[in-house]
């Protein structure tokens, strides 16, 4: 499939040949076992715990080719793939190299969870990388890095992330949620593992929640034993939804790109508006990064009003066509507050050390047409400082 280009992997990297019954679509396949040969073993059984049946099995073939990588994963949720990933790789006595500001969950997956398992982490800042050397230790194992955080949009420096890893014998992951397939694809530039909440971009439409690994496939194959371990299989509807939300990707992805890239300019032109964050724009702090390792400059963005949290909160309530709710990546632009929803978890003084002001708001630009996008934030801000 690698000759078919990105769009048309979307819709057609997966499909079984011959068609079932000629169906163009791939039918939803409910059983939980499968009958197999009177002297088969272990290796033959099919079970969904076992992520193995049809479903699951066209979903990795698609995840794989769309990052052009050897395999991948599909899980219950992002944190399940987040989790057997890490605990797949590491283990009691083992030290992690991961960035600052990493998604809410991730954060406090390493630096407890993994804390109470004897895992330690060190986190450094993934855009300064003459900082990572004082951070190695004997038992290193990992880098870990996101190609966009959360809200701040900042970008690694991601082709030195590749290039420490190989120096120092680590495996190098990336969570490509907030980037996508669409704008990075983490093994062509060398990555060991991309990580995904497939909830997110991947399927676009709001209503599953679903994870993936994708990359080497040695790696792939040890995360699927644990994950047959630990349970955290994806049930075959939500499979089935995630592979029709993804033959959308392409052309979502890059409609969002171009509608959050024009919102961000009307913000930053806008009287009410402090400051805006989106990596599209030239004084963005990784947007020299983002434009050299990224295909576009994402879905996202986040801003500050001049008037502070009262404004934000009132911006939040007088919105109608964007609704205010956590999570990301859909169709429908999503506008929160992370002070009170990813970053509730951390004092004013901590967000205020990461750079998230109290009245920050993070949007998730959908696919409703711009102009309406923009009469809706240009109404709810005359409210906002009204
Ligand atoms: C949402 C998210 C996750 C967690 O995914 P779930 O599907 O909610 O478990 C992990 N990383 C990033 C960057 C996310 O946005």
């Amino acid at each position: 499939m690698r000759q078919l280009r990105f769009d048309s992997r979307l819709l057609h990297a997966s499909e079984p040949s011959p068609r079932p019954d000629g169906a163009i679509v791939q039918p939803i396949y409910t059983s939980s076992t499968y009958e197999h040969g009177p002297d088969a073993d272990y290796h033959d059984v099919r079970y969904i715990r076992l992520n193995n049946t049809p479903n699951h099995i066209a979903l990795h073939a698609t995840l794989a080719t769309l990052e052009e990588a050897e395999a991948a994963l599909v899980t219950a949720s992002g944190m399940a793939a987040i989790s057997t990933t890490l605990l797949s790789l590491l283990r009691t006595g083992d030290h992690l190299i991961a960035q600052e500001n990493l998604y809410g969950g991730t954060h406090a997956f390493v630096t407890s969870d993994l804390a109470r398992l004897g895992i330690r982490c060190t986190l450094v800042d993934s855009a300064q990388p003459d900082t990572w050397a004082a951070a190695l230790e004997p038992t290193t194992r990992a880098i870990y890095v996101e190609t966009l955080s959360n809200p701040l949009l900042r970008v690694p420096d991601l082709p030195a992330v590749v290039d420490f890893a190989r120096a120092h014998g680590l495996v190098s992951l990336v969570d490509n949620t907030f980037a996508s397939p669409v704008l990075y694809q983490p093994a062509t530039q060398g990555f060991d593992l991309s990580l995904h909440s497939a909830t997110k971009y991947l399927n676009g439409h709001t209503d599953l929640v679903a994870g993936a690994v994708i990359g080497r496939s040695d790696l792939v194959r040890e995360v699927k034993t644990r994950l047959d371990h630990f349970g955290g299989c994806l049930d075959p509807h939500a499979a089935w939804m995630l592979q029709r939300g993804m033959k959308t990707l392409g052309l979502r992805v890059r409609r969002q790109c171009a509608s959050a890239h024009e919102v961000a300019l009307y913000l930053q032109g806008h009287p009410a508006v402090e400051r805006v964050y989106y990596p599209g724009l030239t004084d963005h702090p990784g947007h020299d990064r983002a434009r050299t390792s990224l295909a576009a400059f994402g879905g996202m963005l986040s801003f500050e009003l001049r008037a502070g949290v009262t404004a934000a909160e009132r911006f939040l309530r007088s919105t109608t066509l964007a609704a205010c709710a956590p999570s990301l990546g859909g169709v429908e632009t999503l506008v929160t507050r992370p002070a009170t929803t990813s970053h509730a978890g951390m004092s004013p003084a901590e967000r205020a050390q990461r750079g998230i002001a109290e009245g920050l708001v993070r949007v998730s630009v959908g696919i409703e047409d711009v102009a309406d996008l923009i009469d809706d934030f240009d109404r709810a801000l005359m409210q906002a400082v009204a």
